[in-house]
Order: structure tokens, then sequence, then C-alpha cells
């Protein structure tokens, strides 16, 4: 029996998979130092937890609406109007299993199959965008950037990739996996070329906006007016919360795609868990307890960068935001490695390493443009594990 196109076209995510492995390699007793998973090593503050608990116990078990609950609602709307400057009411919201169902609603909203439409992404991107634009019926049209401009593109850049066929552009600031952010200017000026396009929408996935550590602010491209009518923000609890097996994301959406996006939410999955939707308002207040894995995480990424620096023969850039680095290392294709392994690509050199060090990072190569000449290290870990892993596979490169 055969599968679908559609099933038989998807590849696994490489990131969830990596970290999949390195589990099941530490339960068969190997030590393994991972930088694979782009997850918070936190527990969820206790007032969320509390919180879900008390709506467990108070009975919030049925269903819900698809559209959320009207605090839930209302909690993210006053979020992203006091903290974003996004004009929103409780109608712009859609409140989904994680940011990654949010973004697979909102391009299942605005997507059409057969149609050719193609959403502009710059690469390297977080791996799931392109898999899910193509199961929304799009294609992902490419904007590669480069380590040395630091992985940013400019208009002119982007607009040179936008056809009649373009249907959105997707921006991720701070990106998922180059550590890096556009400044406001850098953004306002994206803003200004968008003003030429008003068919074309603009997907802003902000989810790691609460973790930045340079001086560079954050700002969200809603809250632009001249293109806020485009804007799809999209932003979750899993980050910034350290709540990313709770699943729950959110999108700020023009009414009519907010509303398409509830109405496919009530034919795929109905709602978020019922009892989360009260742990929303609760987040969203909790300052003290972000800032404070915040900071642990901009040592971490100190640690991590001055540690990278020291490996022969590669090139990173300084993460500004996000949890991850990602460096060049294909200085060492075709070469061999310490142990023998012949290294051709960025999937060779990564289960090499991990062979050959107990070291885990993730291949380059599902994110797309320049990403295969580069591995993924994720940040969201001890700074005793980042000391010994990073300092592990600088000994294992210097043997080359
Ligand atoms: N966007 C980016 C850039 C991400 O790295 C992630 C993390 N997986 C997500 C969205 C989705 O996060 P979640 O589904 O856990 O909310
Ligand atoms: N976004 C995280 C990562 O890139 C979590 C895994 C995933 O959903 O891809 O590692």
């Amino acid at each position: 029996m055969e599968l679908s196109d559609r099933a038989k076209s998807i590849p696994p995510s490489i990131t969830l998979a990596v970290g999949a492995q390195v589990k099941e390699l530490k339960a068969a007793g190997k030590k393994v130092i991972a930088f694979g998973a782009g997850e918070p090593d936190f527990n969820t503050p206790e007032p969320i937890v509390q919180a879900a608990i008390d709506a467990l116990r108070s009975g919030v078990t049925r269903y819900m609406p698809s559209s959320g609950t009207p605090e839930a609602r209302e909690a993210i709307a006053h979020k992203l109007q006091t903290e974003n400057n996004i004009e929103c009411s409780q109608a712009n919201i859609s409140i989904n299993a994680g940011a990654k169902m949010s973004i697979n609603l909102a391009l299942m909203a605005i997507l059409d199959f057969g149609k050719n439409q193609e959403v502009v992404v710059p690469t390297p991107a977080w791996v799931s965008y392109k898999p899910m634009i193509e199961l929304a019926g799009g294609k992902m049209v490419e904007v590669p950037t480069e380590v040395f401009s630091g992985f940013k593109c400019t208009p002119e850049e982007l607009e040179a990739k936008i056809t009649p066929n373009t249907k959105a552009i997707m921006l991720n600031t701070p990106s998922n996996p180059c550590g890096t952010m556009y400044t406001p200017s850098e953004l306002q000026a994206i803003a200004k070329m968008l003003e030429r396009h008003p068919e074309v929408y603009v997907l802003s996935d902000e989810i790691y906006e609460r973790l930045i550590y340079s001086d560079v602010q954050h700002l969200s491209l809603g809250s632009i007016p001249e293109i806020a009518h485009q804007v799809i923000t999209i932003n979750g609890l899993s980050k910034a919360f350290a709540m990313t097996g709770w699943r729950m994301g959110y999108a700020c959406a023009p009414e009519p795609v907010a509303k398409a996006m509830n109405t496919l939410q009530s034919q795929i999955n109905t709602s978020i868990t019922s009892f989360c939707y009260a742990t929303i308002p609760v987040a969203l207040g909790l300052h003290e307890e972000v800032e404070a894995m915040r900071q642990v995480f901009a040592k971490r990424a100190k640690l991590m960068f001055a540690l990278i620096q020291q490996w022969p023969n590669t090139e990173c850039v300084e993460p500004a935001g996000a949890f991850y680095a990602f460096p060049k290392i294909s200085h060492y294709f075709g070469r061999t490695s310490p142990a023998g392994r012949e290294i051709t690509d960025s999937v060779s050199f990564t289960s090499a390493l991990l062979e050959e060090t107990g070291v885990a990072v993730v291949p380059g190569d599902d994110f797309g443009g320049c990403g295969p000449e580069h591995v993924r290290l994720s940040f969201a870990c001890s700074e005793e594990q980042i000391t010994e892993g990073v300092h592990k596979i600088c000994e294992w490169l210097e043997q080359f």
C-alpha cells in the first residue's frame, strides 16, 4: 500500500531527531554532552504549574472553544499591545498547540495548492519552515545569507525574490539557527520595502524575543503602522517560559486570518488542552522569572562563543539572541577525522563527532542556504556542559 506523496516528501525534523538520539544513547548508559535540543533546561516556573493544577482540579477538563478562552485571548492581546506596540484585540488572536501549529495554521489560512504560491524566507532558517510551507501547498523561495553578513539579508535582496506568485515572506528574529537579530532600523527598512507590496503577508516569528543578549532592541514588524495589516505575528510560551512540552503558541493576525486559523483548528485539533488556557495570563505576567532565565542564557552565550572562537579553522557570529551558535565547519570537509572517518559534509562531521567524542550537535543541512557548511549548538544547557563539550570539540578539531 502506497503512502501519500505528501507523507513521502516530508523529512523528519532533524532538531527533534538529534534530541531523540541523545535520549536513546543516554538511556543505553552512554555519556553524551548534548547541544542538540532547542529547549530551555529550566523547569516551568511554579506559578504557571500551579495555575494548570488549579484549573484541572476545578474541573476545566472538557472541550473548549477553538478560539480559546476570552481571558487567555485578552492576556495575549494586552501583552502585544503593551510590550510590542501592536494594535490588536482579542479578535486578532489564535491560540494553538505550539508556535509550530500557529505557523502551520497561518500558512494553511493564506496558501492554496496548485497556484504556484511562494513564501520568501531568508536562510539558514528553522528546519520546519520548508516542510510547513510545502504541507500548506506553497513553495519556499530562499534568500541565502552568509556568516560574514551576520546571516542577515537586505531589503533589496528580499525584494529581488518577490514575484507575482509571492504570497508571504517569513522573518525570524532573533534567529534559529543563526542566533542573530535584525536591528530596529534594518526592520524599518524592510518594512518600507514591504509597503510597496501590500498584497504580501509577513509572517514574523518572534518566539525568541525575550531571549536577547546584546543591546539591540527587538522590534515587532506588526507595530509598524504602514504594514501592520500585512503582518501575522507568531509567538509562544515554549522558549521564554520554559514550557516546550506544554505546546502553547499563538498568532496575532488580521481578523479574517485569525478567524480562518480558528476555524481550521476547529477541524484539526479543536483547541489547546483545556486546563492550559488558565496558565496564559499567569505566564505573561511573570517578568522576573523570565529575566532571571535570560540572564543565565546570556552568560552561557558569552561562554560558548568564547570557547568556539578557540576552535581552529572555523567562523562563528556571536549569538545576540535565541540560544544557538552556528559555526562554519566546512574547512574539515574532504578530511579524515582523528579516528579515521571520512568527513564529506556536515552530517558526516556531526556523526563522527558524536561517535568519537560523545558530543551531539545538529548538522546544518536542513536549515537551508549555507547551512550545510555549519553545525548548530544550543546553549540551553549548563555552563559545565558547555565548558566540557565545546572544549572537547576543540581538542577533536586540533587532531585533524
Ligand atoms: N519558531 C522557531 C524559530 C523555533 O525555533 C521554534 C522551536 N521549535 C518554534 C517556532 C516553535 O516552537 P513551539 O512549537 O515549541 O512553540
Ligand atoms: N525549535 C527547537 C529546535 O530547533 C525545538 C525542536 C523543533 O521543534 O524543531 O531545536
